[in-house]
């Protein structure tokens, strides 16, 4: 069952691990525990990543049952994963309890590890050139399916994350309760306590949900998918820029710089013949110029169910070159795991229409 936030409630029964701290201790000291025990349970669900109540040898089993029946305890299964022969990107497909998958990718970086989530089973953003929205929007994730990600990994690699960044599947800004509720545990002192400037968010741009982000003051960084530098040629990738204009997107990236002093990133991916002229990269400057931002470029990564075709590597060089010349801070994205469908939803796409085996494992 499913409440208009995306909020599972399995059989009705309370999802535990989406709790903060406070809320856990006023949990159980409903059932006449005190509140050194919801610490316990809070340390080895969000810090000894514990996948099940019976994990937790210091409750007491009759109350570690008495939990099992009482609450949801959510944990992913590793249904594949694929590691890059290029550059060890490892992509993970997981089952969540009711049958459903999502994909999440890890990359080791020179500055630390990182983790790439989903955010929802799905997409109904409907954006041109991504394979997550095909199949449209199944349900959104809640805050514990969204931490279950890094923790499954964190327990499968054995190393630590430090670094997530929220563009895997789906559209955070769509789950936004659940996303803010997913940001302060995973940042929480008492859980991993990843630090906040360590936390991307990437947003095919709802205006009303930026303003409501930068309201909240985090010091995480906002990715805007920007893509196209006039509404017109934006709204034939992105549907979502019939809703809101460039400038009204340009007007709300300067409020969210305002209120919380952190730079925005622009993705822009380039997609040949498409937006990757000379003229583009000049209308790309003037919008970034007034702004304190970074440009991130991305080699459009193909996906089969639609024709887009990368620019040439010499237009990309060049229209890197002409943002640079005029002073805008910008990167192109090094493709991760090219050789494993690293762009976002294809191994779950590939799943859904061929099945399990025609995966490798
Ligand atoms: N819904 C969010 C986050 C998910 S996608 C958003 O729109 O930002 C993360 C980034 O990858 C977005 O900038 C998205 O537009 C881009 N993207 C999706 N599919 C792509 C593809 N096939 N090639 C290049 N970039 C892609």
């Amino acid at each position: 069952m499913q409440n208009s936030d995306g909020q599972i409630q399995n059989n009705d029964k309370l999802d535990i691990k989406s709790l903060n701290l406070q809320e856990l201790t006023e949990e159980l000291a409903a059932l006449g525990e005190k509140t050194f025990r919801a610490k316990q349970m809070y340390e080895w669900m969000h810090v000894k990543l514990a996948r099940s109540f019976e994990e937790m040898t210091n409750l007491p089993k009759a109350f570690r049952e008495q939990c099992t029946g009482r609450y949801s305890y959510t944990a992913l299964e590793m249904l594949r994963m694929q590691e890059s022969k290029l550059d060890g990107t490892r992509k993970f497909l997981f089952g969540l309890a009711d049958g459903n998958m999502v994909e999440s990718v890890w990359m080791r970086y020179k500055h630390g590890n990182s983790v790439c989530i989903s955010s929802q089973v799905g997409c109904r953003m409907g954006c041109r050139f991504c394979a997550s929205t095909i199949d449209g929007l199944e349900r959104s994730l809640t805050p514990s399916e969204m931490l279950d990600q890094i923790y499954a990994i964190t327990r499968i690699t054995g190393e630590r994350v430090s670094n997530v960044v929220v563009m895997g599947i789906g559209e955070p800004m769509d789950n936004y309760d659940n996303l803010l509720c997913f940001i302060r545990l995973l940042t929480d002192e008492n859980g991993l306590h990843i630090s906040q400037r360590n936390v991307t968010v990437s947003t095919c741009g709802i205006v009303p949900r930026m303003r409501q982000l930068a309201e909240e003051k985090l010091q995480i960084t906002l990715a805007l998918s920007l893509h196209a530098t006039t509404d017109e040629k934006r709204r034939r990738l992105m549907p979502i820029a019939n809703q809101y204009s460039i400038e009204e997107l340009m007007d709300t990236c300067k409020y969210y710089f305002e209120l919380t002093g952190r730079r925005i990133t622009f993705e822009y991916s380039l997609v040949g013949g498409v937006n990757d002229t000379d003229e583009d990269a000049k209308e790309l400057i003037a919008l970034a110029a007034p702004l304190c931002c970074h440009v991130n470029l991305i080699p459009v990564n193909p996906i089969k169910e639609r024709d887009f075709v990368q620019s040439e590597t010499a237009r990309i060089q060049a229209f890197k070159n002409k943002l640079e010349r005029n002073k805008i801070n910008v990167t192109i994205r090094r493709e991760m795991g090219r050789d494993i469908d690293g762009a976002c939803g294809q191994l779950r796409r590939k799943n859904l229409t061929e099945g399990t085996a025609a995966l490798p494992v």
